[in-house]
């Protein structure tokens, strides 16, 4: 099967959170099954050329049209792992794709419309056969429009995963007029308008792609439940409720390469689930001690907690911050690696920050920083998870792989990956919620160890590897092929 994938993230190149993560470990593994892959990414500033195989300039000019103007762009080919990348370079006066990040600019929505019409501009060049075009989320959503009513492409169907359904991505009709399409044309409901009754003149990005995909897929069973719900779907729930036939929920793997204590190179001391406990907890507390130099902490026999996070709405910041001030109180030690999401919340942990400064028992860092990230997971005992939602959550996996046991809300795919046998579920989204689910892992800490001792062992037997995710995924991609679920 010939897939093409259209993101805005992919690991490590560029990351914002867990859908670059998805993209990388889904293209290695649907390749390791016999299926031709390319991922067509916007070229980022921060990626890193020199980490990419057999560099070439692919298509040296090719135009894209906004606003009525021709503007140059270029693609670039190489291979990261052994996937085969499509670079666009777009050479753009607003530098869109030079900005420092990924995402958080204030033309976002023009940024993504560009990168997308661009990328179905070369899959036009091509005039190729492609069996799927696999979107992710809302910033290539309306590629599946332009695929479908623009260019009349041989694009045998369209793919959306949803990785999160409260990011839609919410414009103007106009904003499609920039890009050539009829704006007014999809203001309608079975099409783009958003369905909130006070915003009758928004198009919604999201929705577009839910309508014009063939399937569907949610990150994990119990999300694909839930964002038929007003508390997930953010609106769009009575969208995913008139499409459910063409929606599936699974659970997504872990790039184990990305993820692996035995070869990760960031760890002072490697370790695995065929390690025996002991000698798990003395490669843990080898980065207990490399993190209590680098990171000014004192004191070792203390629980180690922590979090590794965007610090968004959606994580419960709140929370986290209750999360340490009670572990503390416990007498334990607490470490928040966080990037915040918006200047309010960057605001308030800064002051906390400033506050906690000199703190020997808390360290909290606000960046995104992946070799920290790796250090943290591989030195703690537990990793706190509040999330107001979670689609399905990458780092209960991750930490589970390092040994670390999850304490996280029950919602979305925690409910799916996190059991009494490898972590602690709470269930409300308040701050007594938390501080019980703290209280009950400190006490089977400090009671019976035997326990935690099972509790990790369980957790790091587990296979998050990609191998089941993709043939769901390939089962899916073969639907998305049959007529009964063709989109309208
Ligand atoms: P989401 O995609 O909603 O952010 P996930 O749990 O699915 O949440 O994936 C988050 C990924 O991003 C994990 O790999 C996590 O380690 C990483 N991450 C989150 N925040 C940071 C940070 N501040 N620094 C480094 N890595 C981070």
């Amino acid at each position: 099967m010939k897939i093409v994938q259209l993101a805005t993230e992919f690991a490590p190149l560029a990351k914002a959170g867990g859908l670059g993560e998805v993209v990388i470990g889904l293209s290695k593994e649907l390749l390791r099954q016999g299926h031709t892959v390319e991922v067509i990414l916007p070229k980022y500033d921060c990626i890193d050329m020199k980490s990419l195989e057999q560099v070439r300039l692919s298509i040296p000019d090719f135009k894209c049209s906004e606003k009525g103007a021709s503007h140059a762009n270029a693609l670039w080919q190489g291979f990261f792992q052994k996937v085969p990348l499509s670079l666009v370079e777009a050479r753009h006066a607003s530098g869109y794709f030079h900005r420092g990040k990924i995402y958080g600019c204030d033309d976002d929505i023009a940024r993504f419309l560009y990168f997308s019409k661009a990328a179905i501009e070369i899959l036009s060049l091509r005039r190729e056969v492609i069996d799927v075009l696999h979107l992710h989320d809302w910033p290539v959503a309306i590629a599946a429009v332009l695929a479908r009513d623009f260019y009349n492409l041989p694009i045998r169907s369209i793919v959306l995963t949803v990785h999160n359904a409260a990011y839609q991505g919410l414009c103007a009709s106009w904003d499609l007029d920039a890009i050539g399409l009829n704006g007014l044309k999809y203001l309608v409901p079975e099409k783009l308008q958003d369905n909130s009754p006070d915003k009758p003149s928004l198009i919604n990005l999201l929705k577009g792609g839910v309508v014009y995909a063939d399937a569907v897929v949610a990150v994990s069973p119990q999300y694909a439940k839930e964002m038929v719900t007003p508390e997930a779907g953010y609106g769009l729930q009575k969208t995913f409720l008139k499409y459910r036939k063409k929606i599936f929920g699974f659970l997504n793997g872990l790039d184990q390469d990305l993820w692996n204590p035995e070869k990760d190179s960031f760890l002072v001391a490697p370790y695995g689930s065929k390690d025996s406990y002991k000698q798990v907890c003395e490669a843990k507390e080898l980065m207990r001690a490399f993190l209590r130099d680098k990171c000014t902490l004192s004191s070792s026999g203390r629980p180690w907690v922590g979090a590794v996070t965007r610090l968004a709405i959606q994580k419960g910041p709140e929370l986290i911050e209750e999360a340490f001030y009670e572990t503390l109180q416990m007498g334990g030690t607490f470490l928040l690696l966080g990037s915040p999401s918006s200047p309010d919340i960057e605001q308030h942990f800064r002051a906390l920050q400033e506050k906690e400064k000199n703190n020997p028992h808390l360290f909290l860092c606000l960046e995104y920083n992946e070799a920290l990230a790796h250090q943290i997971y591989a030195s703690l005992d537990f990793l706190i998870i509040p999330s107001l939602y979670e689609p399905c959550g990458l780092s209960q996996m991750i930490a589970m792989r390092y040994g670390t046991i999850p304490i996280a809300r029950a919602t979305g795919g925690h409910k799916d990956t996190i059991f009494p046998s490898n972590g602690f579920l709470f269930s409300d989204f308040t701050k007594k919620s938390v501080r019980r689910g703290l209280q009950t892992a400190f006490s089977l800490f400090q009671r019976d160890p035997s326990s935690i001792e099972i509790l990790v062992k369980n957790a790091m037997q587990i296979d998050w590897s990609w191998k089941k995710p993709t043939e769901q995924y390939v089962e899916i991609y073969n639907k998305s092929l049959t007529l009964e679920l063709k989109s309208p």
